[in-house]
């Protein structure tokens, strides 16, 4: 069995059935450097070479080139020396020449954003040897004008100047394919291979002011500290960001002798799949080229054929090939090479079972010989992720604990929301991007006013940023996309809530809304014209995208019940109506941790009785209101209770400012002032007066209760009476009411005693009582750290983690979108805390408030119910601060339900 060395090494070798490393080793030597490893000791043939560890390029960042060289030197003297022993060629050597490749590997897969050179060793006296040694002089000739291309352009900065320029080398090529009147590179004989390299070399003396290096460990040093240098460079830092990866991590370089797929009829190259990556089907599958290198088979210039028989024929039922002409022209792998294929096959058996999970390989046949280039576990869609652990998990590879945690919880979310055909997304034009802040995929015509968002069948309502007097039309349109606003932005918000796809914060639009009109760049959009949205990946796409709505397969549900099995934290959700409620519950919510009771009101027939309200000057003229309200706010609570039948609901009391319920156009004030006989003049000034500076920090959650207090009695009548007309109707109902925005302990007190003694009221009229409890937000700083003291009176805690992220940053909900995309642009921040809990500073709070509360009242029940509820690492830092639930919108319950199982599981 494998033996590892227990002493860290610099260069760890590995080819011929053995290996310094192994797989265990990721972090050290990069994804690609252990499973290269990990596949020699497995006796699968890989091109023997060694890698250089993710530490040294570490170093050096630290220390440069020449002392990184000295430290290494000798390590890998004597690892080229191995690759020499197993290959059965020398490094430089004129006559039998070793080619190798110098590869990046960082410990996760970070495709095309580092560097590579092939070929490396060549030189002018290295190629004739070459030429005689596979007594093939075009092969040789090409691959010196292929290295020195690639190494001009990855060591030496041979790249074009200004985006306006070609690469200096392509320009050299197209130049001469001018003059011979060919197309292809093909066509090139091996005159025209030798010019190139001549020219080559030329261009690079003129422009670097050096001659190529002829040295073979020149090239090798150069090579390997380019890969180290393209760790930092733009493409990778970019990448790092967009996944939340720290540059600390540093990337490995892999040099492995170097085997051609390009010798001729019988050598090819190809990529292959141990199962479906984009259904989770259990077949092998493939593409393959005959006498090509690896990048031929991406670049697309030559069609690439299937690798088994029964993809061949599917593919050819597609491309609508007759049989005989497939078989002729098209051949399968398995058909061409049968010999070759068993090969592969056995492979690839061995490769999944070992790994026990997906994988997605790299070869290469240099004439007549399979080579394996790379293993790595697969990437696969959402759907093809559920179906492989299931299918794993019932041919008995893995264990239920092993098939949650294969799962990426985000990417259920693909399964539960409409997506794109990904044939027509194949052709999509992307005009801009956002933030992906409600997912799925949505395609529309434009429209600029919520109430014009069905003017047309599909809709995509587009606005600077939207306001909760929009929600009827973002209901309507068929996807939301804003200017302005962060991931917890109201359309964000209310978008996610509803399950509609809506991308945010996409700074690039300059929406003109007296024109309808919106510009990019320098091209318009008019209302009317389609417009597609990714809101998986914020991309913004011209004209009309086919959409599919994704079918919830019994493998799904297998997870959900999997997750439930591992998973002691509950998860409720967030939910104002029925009707998300119903689907919440379908998703499996145990509970509702959050309704916002003022999206009830914004709903025509409420707004004018909430807008009388709040117009009223005398506690008598708010109480006439609010008894108008008092039967619809009674009828939307029975409608929720009955959708949560025997489940806990929260309702928190009214929470937004004022003014977000009075209209600030001149028309509609006008028409309030008609409606309600009283002057224009009165009604500008009540919304002058409710105008705040930072409304967010202003005259709303507790305040308004506290100041009116008859709007937190008509509310809890609301939910008790509520409560009992179901009781009567023998359904069950579990109220909670929560106070929000409690700083201190006195803001509770004082809502709590109006609660209890409606509710006393409320019993004595009905002669008849239930069960209720009575608690509070904690999204407020000071009420964590007070958190013992109002624990003596609550029943139990929520933490409102987009407020208490707001004040423990001092960053305002609203405006946050000005600065955050810099700061997380310069790294001022790694991820931004309204979308991932920042667990080092609100983390703290949560915790203090956790921690204090349960000291006066252990079993004290607190959840989680702001945006963080269903964001898979935040989930995992409720578990482990002992929360007993999250509670995220409805469309997130599964991805929470999944997210908590890993929780327990990892913890275990
Ligand atoms: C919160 O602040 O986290 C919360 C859930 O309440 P809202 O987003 O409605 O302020
Ligand atoms: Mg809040």
């Amino acid at each position: 069995m494998e033996t590892v060395q227990d002493v860290k090494m610099n260069v760890y070798k590995f080819g011929n059935k053995t290996a310094d490393g192994n797989s265990k080793l990721k972090n050290l030597l990069g994804g690609k450097g252990a499973n290269l490893a990990e596949m020699s000791w497995l006796g699968i043939p890989v091109p023997a070479g060694f890698t250089i560890t993710t530490e040294i390029c570490t170093k050096y960042n630290e220390v440069g080139r020449e002392e990184t060289i000295a430290m290494i030197r000798p390590d890998v003297e004597e690892a080229i020396v191995n690759i020499e022993n197993i290959m059965g060629s020398t490094f430089g050597d004129k006559e039998n020449p070793l080619l190798i490749s110098v590869r990046s590997g960082a410990r996760v897969s970070m495709p095309g954003m580092m560097d590579t050179v092939l070929n490396l060793g060549l030189n002018d006296e290295v190629v004739e040897g070459l030429a005689k040694k596979t007594n093939n002089e075009r092969f040789a000739w090409d691959s010196y004008r292929r290295f020195i291309q690639m190494y001009g352009g990855v060591v030496l900065g041979m790249k074009p100047e200004s985006k306006d320029d070609i690469d200096p080398f392509e320009e050299i090529m197209e130049h001469l394919k001018d003059k011979r009147h060919i197309e292809l590179d093909t066509e090139f004989t091996v005159q025209d291979l030798q010019d190139l390299v001549y020219d080559f070399k030329d261009a690079v003396k003129k422009r670097t002011g050096h001659d190529f290096p002829t040295d073979p460990w020149d090239q090798l040093w150069g090579a390997v500290m380019a890969v180290f240098n393209s760790w930092n460079g733009d493409r990778a830092i970019y990448y790092r960001k967009m996944h939340n990866y720290p540059s600390e991590w540093g990337t490995a370089v892999n040099v492995q002798a170097m085997v051609y797929g390009n010798m001729g009829e019988n050598s090819g190259t190809g990529v292959c799949f141990t199962r479906d990556a984009g259904t989770g089907e259990d077949v092998f599958n493939g593409e393959y080229l005959i006498d090509a290198q690896g990048e031929d088979v991406v670049a697309g210039v030559r069609t690439p054929l299937q690798i088994t028989k029964l993809g061949s024929e599917r593919w050819a039922d597609l491309a609508k090939i007759e049989e005989d002409d497939r078989r002729e022209n098209y051949p399968s792998l398995e058909e061409k090479m049968p010999e070759i294929f068993k090969e592969l096959d056995e492979y690839q058996t061995k490769l999944e079972d070992h790994y026990r999970d997906m994988q997605d390989m790299e070869f290469t046949i240099q004439e007549g010989k399979l080579w394996i280039l790379q293993t790595r576990n697969g990437k696969r869609t959402g759907a093809a992720m559920v179906k492989i652990a299931i299918d794993l998990l019932k041919s008995g590879m893995i264990n239920e604990k092993e098939a949650l945690l294969l799962l990426e919880p985000n990417k259920l979310d693909e399964l539960l929301h409409p997506i794109f055909d990904p044939k027509a997304l194949k052709r999509a034009n992307i005009i801009a991007q956002g933030l992906p802040a409600s997912p799925g995929a949505a395609t529309g015509q434009l429209v600029f006013f919520a109430d014009e968002a069905d003017k047309y069948k599909n809709t995509i309502l587009c606005r600077i940023e939207t306001s909760p007097e929009d929600l009827e039309g973002m209901n309507i349109a068929k996807g939301i996309l804003t200017a302005r606003g962060g991931m917890t932005s109201h359309a964000a918000v209310v978008a996610r809530g509803m399950g509609k796809c809506c991308i945010s914060g996409a700074g690039a639009l300059k929406i003109n809304y007296k024109g309808r009109s919106l510009r990019v760049g320098d091209k318009i959009y008019h209302e009317g014209d389609w417009i597609s949205l990714n809101g998986s990946t914020g991309n913004i796409i011209e004209g009309k995208v086919a959409t599919v709505q994704p079918e919830l397969s019994g493998e799904f549900a297998e997870i959900m019940e999997l997750s439930n099995k591992y998973s002691k934290m509950k998860v409720r959700t967030n939910a104002d109506t029925p009707k998300d409620a119903k689907v919440a519950r379908n998703f499996g919510a145990e509970g509702i941790g959050l309704t916002r009771t003022e999206h009830m009101f914004f709903e025509v027939d409420r707004i004018r009785a909430m807008r009388e309200m709040i117009l009223a000057e005398t506690v008598k003229g708010r109480k006439h209101a609010l008894e108008e309200l008092l039967p619809m706010q009674r009828k939307d609570f029975e409608g929720i209770f009955e959708a949560m039948e025997g489940l806990p609901v929260t309702i928190r009391l009214l929470d937004p400012p004022l003014h977000e319920f009075v209209p600030h156009q001149l028309a509609t004030q006008k028409e309030l002032a008609e409606d309600m006989h009283i002057s224009l003049q009165a009604v500008k000034n009540k919304v002058a007066e409710l105008e705040e500076f930072n409304p967010m920090l202003g005259h709303r959650g507790c305040r308004l209760g506290n100041t009116y207090p008859e709007i937190t009695e008509m509310q809890t009548r609301a939910i008790i009476e509520a409560a009992l007309n179901l009781k009567e109707r023998g359904i069950e109902a579990k109220p909670e009411i929560m106070i929000p925005l409690i700083g201190t302990y006195n803001e509770y007190l004082e809502q709590e005693k109006i609660i209890r003694n409606t509710v006393n009221e409320v019993f004595e009229e009905r002669e008849d009582s239930i069960e209720y409890l009575v608690g509070t937000m904690m999204e407020i700083p000071r009420a964590t750290l007070i958190a013992d003291k109002i624990a003596e009176r609550a029943d139990f805690f929520s933490f409102g983690t987009n407020d208490l992220t707001q004040m423990a940053f001092g960053y305002s909900r609203d405006d946050a979108g000005k600065f955050l995309p810099v700061y997380l642009e310069k790294g001022i921040l790694t991820a931004d805390p309204f979308e991932t809990l920042d667990q080092e500073g609100v983390g703290q709070l949560v915790e203090i408030g956790t921690e204090r509360g349960r000291k006066t009242k252990p079993n004290l029940k607190i959840g989680i119910c702001g945006e963080h509820g269903g964001e898979p690492k935040s989930v995992e830092f409720c578990y482990n601060t002992n929360l007993n639930y999250v509670s995220c919108s409805p469309f997130r319950v599964p991805i929470a339900r999944l997210s908590a199982a890993q929780a327990q599981i990892k913890a275990s």
